[in-house]
């Protein structure tokens, strides 16, 4: 493992609030990745920041009478405030209407046009004669030239995923009066992506082969095999970040060139914050560099943005970009502009003190290798039989048993029998095993062994039985409590990437020694005979039908 990280999670478009989608695909693995790391004494350096630019910012502004500006302020301060309230640990959130990243990506610019790495082309583009707007992007639907979708955007296709021009699209409609648009000639700057065939056969489809999901292993290949073209990174709109080169007036870089860089601009930002410097992050070979990203932004950090690092030349690649596919809810496909989401910033007013849940259910239930589905029936069940009936079950059956015959001393264990043994070895094998998964990205089966370790506290002390015990036995019941109460040592440690809040409570309850982490749970002796434990206190609480009722109520209105 390297010693140095910077994991960066997709930069959240201001022109929405966060959902349970973003929260699953995203934010939620990037957040125990980077949280395990730390616990590993990684230097991890977890970035991101929100989305400013764009055509949708300026359609959106323009549909409810306000300036972009405003959009961009109200989306960026309710995205910003909810990762916080849902504990998400970035060491720093920027965004990209910054003066540090106007800067940062105009550099970028400039550096490549110096060393020509673009290409520029006259092209006949679509114009909006009736709005005296050149259409790119958002601002132009119509047919899907791949797979015939209706509704296809003039950058991309949400059906099939497909990255598009806006010439590509059969019968155009503008989306700003809905009149079919002209043509009119236009000068851009296009990456010449087909420069970069090679670099990204071999970087990627070679050197990356076995380490890479197959998911985005596929859809590179199938990009790489339908032919890099020239892709153009500037466009004719007002809103974004002005083409610093001469010829450029009334022009910005395409969002999507300067979105990826806000990643480095944020660093730059956190670095002038921490009296740190940010060129290691981004620089040096000894650093690993990981996206988080959904399945929708896989051409542009696994072709476009490695193809301007590697133009740029002294950047280092990604190690890895572990996309996730898409979650759906309650069978349908989530959807901003159809209100078809669970808003995490209603989430949190609706479930206070329930982060953990949340990032629980999606954990078990990521759609890691396939679309997947969020139903609240499978959250109530989730939480009441597996937070509530086995990992708060066992801690709380511990901490009563101890506060009852022992007044929360930690007794010292008599003779052990075969059972303790084995229950001593799962607990000693367990953080190998679920560091193994998160290091594959497998977060999803090392919830699942987090949770197994629950499990089997839970199922010691129902199989031994000190409560029936402590009146014939006293000493067995010693070792029996001794025993676990490391596994729940063991459980507020391994716990704390997946769940942080609860393993924070954990921690205060058993008095745990806060120098004790990751890799001190297999030498099994993380709580002392004679040890305090704190109070106890309450992990989990069952959720009722009521509030479930509630939440589905609020979907179908
Ligand atoms: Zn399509």
């Amino acid at each position: 493992m390297s010693k140095r990280y910077t994991i960066t999670a997709a930069l959240p478009y201001t022109n929405g609030p966060i959902h349970i989608g973003h929260l699953a695909g995203v934010y939620v693995p990037a957040d125990i990745y980077a949280r395990y790391l730390r616990m590993r004494g990684k230097e991890v350096l977890f970035i991101c920041g929100s989305d400013e630019h764009g055509v949708a910012i300026s359609m959106k502004a323009k549909k409810e009478g306000i300036t972009p500006k405003e959009v961009i302020d109200k989306y960026h301060n309710i995205i910003k405030k909810s990762f916080d309230d849902f504990g998400i640990s970035f060491n720093y959130y920027g965004r990209t209407s910054s003066d540090v990243h106007r800067e940062t990506a105009q550099e970028f610019f400039k550096t490549m046009h110096a060393n020509d790495c673009f290409e520029t082309q006259t092209t006949e583009q679509l114009y909006d004669a009736k709005e005296n707007q050149f259409l790119a992007d958002r601002y132009v639907v119509g047919t899907c030239p791949k797979c015939g979708h209706p509704e296809a955007y003039g950058d991309q296709c949400e059906n099939c995923g497909s990255s598009l021009n806006a010439t590509d699209l059969i019968d155009p409609k503008s989306a700003l009066s809905g009149e079919t648009p002209s043509l009119k000639t236009t000068t851009h700057w296009y990456l010449p992506l087909d420069r970069y065939e090679d670099f990204l056969r071999s970087w990627i489809l070679e050197s990356h082969k076995s380490d890479w999901k197959t998911n985005v292993l596929g859809q590179v290949k199938s990009w790489i095999e339908d032919g890099l073209k020239p892709r153009a990174v500037t466009r004719d709109l007002s809103w974004g970040i002005p083409v610093p080169v001469a010829g450029g007036e009334n022009k910005v870089l395409y969002v999507w060139f300067d979105a990826p860089i806000g990643y480095i601009s944020a660093t730059k930002e956190w670095a002038t914050q921490e009296g740190a410097d940010w060129k290691p992050y981004w620089q040096d070979k000894n650093t690993e560099l990981v996206h988080f990203i959904g399945k929708d932004n896989i051409v542009f950090h696994c072709i476009i943005f490695p193809s301007v690092l590697k133009a740029m030349g002294n950047y280092i690649l990604p190690e890895n970009v572990p996309a996730n596919e898409f979650l759906n809810l309650e069978g349908q496909k989530l959807s901003t502009s159809k209100n078809w989401a669970v808003w995490l910033h209603e989430y949190l007013e609706d479930f206070p003190e329930k982060q953990d849940v949340l990032r629980y259910v999606l954990t078990a239930n990521a759609p890691e290798t396939k679309d997947n589905d969020f139903t609240w029936n499978d959250f109530q069940t989730r939480n009441n039989s597996e937070l509530v009936a086995i990992f708060g079950n066992f801690i709380n059956r511990v901490m009563v048993l101890m506060k009852k015959h022992y007044e929360g001393v930690v007794p010292p264990p008599n003779s052990l029998t075969k059972t303790d043994e084995a229950t001593q070895k799962k607990l000693a094998a367990a953080p190998t095993e679920i560091a193994q998964l998160i290091e594959q990205y497998k977060f999803r089966a090392a919830s699942q062994e987090m949770m197994q370790l629950a499990r089997l506290g839970n199922k010691y002390l129902a199989d031994e039985e000190p409560w029936k015990l402590i009146k014939t036995d006293p000493d067995r019941v010693a070792t029996i409590m001794h025993t676990a109460l490391q596994v729940a040592a063991g459980l507020a440690i391994v716990s704390e990437p997946f769940l942080p809040h609860t393993a924070q409570k954990l921690r205060k309850m058993l008095k745990l020694n806060e120098a004790l982490g990751w890799d001190n749970v297999s030498a099994l002796h993380l709580i002392e005979s004679g040890h305090q434990l704190g109070e106890a206190g309450l992990l989990f609480e069952k959720i009722e039908d009521d509030a479930i009722a509630v939440q589905l109520e609020k979907l179908s209105s």
